[in-house]
């Protein structure tokens, strides 16, 4: 989620000759095919080749995933008894497992991720562990409190995991997204049963190789590939699974808090769309917000949910922003991205691709200027070329829509007020940006603007220690940081009487 693109100075180069060893479904430790007897394919998107077929979880091996997190969850159970310091050792030991992995990792989310390598391997595969490693240092400090209450009583809380947790991935981060969800849950001492994103399951699978090895009891971790009307939405309506945490669209988002409502009210964490603002000032230091800008939305092909797809820029520099953001946009080399120098690579699928490709044509229609890029690039794989445009305004469907690939709108503004209020003016409030030199300036946008995450002079990134979430339809709840503790954990008040005799 970081900016900036990692120098490839002293990459090791991809493996070429990787083999995927693991393809099934993952429950109680061990390898399963699935009860329907399917499998289903996994594509590169820089080819449109099949990678290899993966067992295709459904409902019955979510019912068996689910049974297995029960299980190990019991009161008395390995997981539930385990020192809470053990259980940050285990995390360690997965970040060391990572680390030593990061080749075959990081070649798997290029591959199947259509992420450049380069990226995969400095940025997703190096901040798993990191991520791994902070949650790690919690496990034995998650602490409840003494009450103070009537004399008679002693009163206390108890900050236990909430039970079997469904995790259900998108396919945008899928290795980082992973440990996102897993290193809270299993620090807190929850289950999981986690469903990667259809496009995208290897490297969770690859992920499952390394819990085990790493010596987590069987059941902790369950990973059922599948799709999501299926085998996602046996998690999310499931009796027995006692919280769900999903990252993806709105449009799923809603479907799962519904499918929660209809079964046992399974406490619901979300992490949905945006069409984030980044607003730049006429004092902004221009190569600075131009180069953040830029990132902000064409970093991973456009595909991050805090993508700056909302670009608002001060009327006296307006003209000469477009003039330098469609230079730095008409730099990139495209390509397979697991080959060195490509700079962009593809969409993740042709349903994504062909998305895009609609919503540019809408914008050519509703009369925004098309600066550069505006179609597709190569005669194979799902790739788009960097499009920016210009002359956008407010009632755009490009303005209005996420749009999820390398396309920048670019808006001008007057006054501050005004600003606000069109930043403002959407159903999402995921994260937001604003570059000045003003202090004044940043401390008003930054509290006016209605999104979990402001960025000041910079856009994008976040550490482990951070908490991330969105406003309004943007999402429900925070996931990183200690906040992101709380998602896992149930409170418990605990009140005893004191004996009469001993008062
Ligand atoms: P996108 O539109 O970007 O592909 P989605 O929100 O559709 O993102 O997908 C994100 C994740 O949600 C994927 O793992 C997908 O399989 C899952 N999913 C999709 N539909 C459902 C559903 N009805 N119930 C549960 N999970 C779903």
């Amino acid at each position: 989620m970081s900016s900036a693109n990692p120098a490839e100075g002293n990459m090791p180069a991809p493996l070429t000759n990787l083999k995927i060893q693991y393809a099934k479904i993952f429950i109680n430790n061990e390898w399963h095919n699935s009860v329907s007897g399917k499998k289903f394919p996994v594509i590169n998107p820089a080819t449109e080749e099949k990678i290899c077929d993966v067992e295709e979880g459904d409902k019955a091996d979510v019912d068996k995933a689910v049974k297995a997190a029960r299980e190990a969850f019991q009161m008395g159970s390995p997981w539930r008894t385990m020192d809470a310091s053990q259980r940050g050792r285990l995390l360690n030991k997965l970040a060391d497992l990572i680390e030593r992995d990061r080749l075959p990792l990081a070649t798997i989310e290029a591959l199947n991720g259509g992420k450049l390598f380069p990226h995969a391997y400095m940025m997703d595969v190096s901040i798993s562990p990191v991520i791994l490693r902070y949650y790690a240092s919690w496990a034995d400090k998650i602490q409840g409190r003494t009450i103070p209450v009537d004399g008679k009583f002693f009163s206390y809380t108890r900050h236990e995991p909430v039970g079997v947790c469904g995790q259900i991935l998108p396919w945008n981060f899928p290795l980082v997204m992973a440990i996102w969800k897993i290193a809270p849950a299993l620090c807190c001492g929850n289950t999981v049963v986690i469903k990667p994103a259809e496009q995208t399951p290897l490297s969770a699978l690859y992920l499952a190789s390394l819990v085990k090895e790493a010596g987590f009891p069987p059941g902790v971790v369950n990973i059922v590939p599948g799709y999501g009307p299926t085998a996602g939405a046996a998690i999310s309506s499931h009796m027995d699974v006692d919280k769900v945490a999903f990252t993806g669209s709105t449009e799923v988002g809603l479907l799962i808090k519904q499918a929660a409502g209809k079964s046992n009210l399974k406490r619901v964490t979300l992490e949905l769309g945006g069409k984030s603002p980044c607003i730049v000032f006429a004092d902004a230091d221009l190569d600075t917000a131009v180069e953040a800008a830029h990132q902000g939305v064409f970093f991973h092909q456009g595909q991050c949910c805090i993508a700056a797809s909302r670009l608002f820029v001060e009327e006296s520099i307006y003209d000469e922003f477009v003039q330098r953001s469609v230079e730095r946009a008409k730099k990139y080399t495209l390509g397979n991205p697991l080959n060195p120098g490509v700079q962009q690579g593809p969409q993740i699928d042709k349903e994504q691709y062909n998305k895009i490709l609609d919503l540019i044509e809408s914008g050519k229609k509703q009369g925004a200027k098309l600066e550069c890029g505006g179609g597709p690039w190569g005669d194979k794989g799902f790739f788009i070329q960097p499009t920016v445009f210009s002359n956008v305004t407010d009632e755009m469907r490009i303005a209005k829509e996420e749009i999820f690939g390398p396309v920048q709108q670019i808006m001008k503004f007057k006054t501050i007020d005004e600003v606000i209020r069109r930043a403002n003016n959407t159903h999402y409030g995921l994260a937001a940006g604003v570059f000045t030199k003003d202090l004044d300036k940043a401390l008003t946008i930054s509290s006016a603007l209605q999104a979990g995450v402001v960025w000041v002079n910079c856009y994008g990134g976040g550490p482990p220690q951070a908490p991330f979430g969105g406003f309004k339809m943007s999402g429900n709840g925070r996931e990183m940081g200690e906040y992101g503790l709380h998602e896992y954990t149930e409170v418990k008040t605990v009140t005893i009487k004191i004996s009469e005799k001993n008062s």
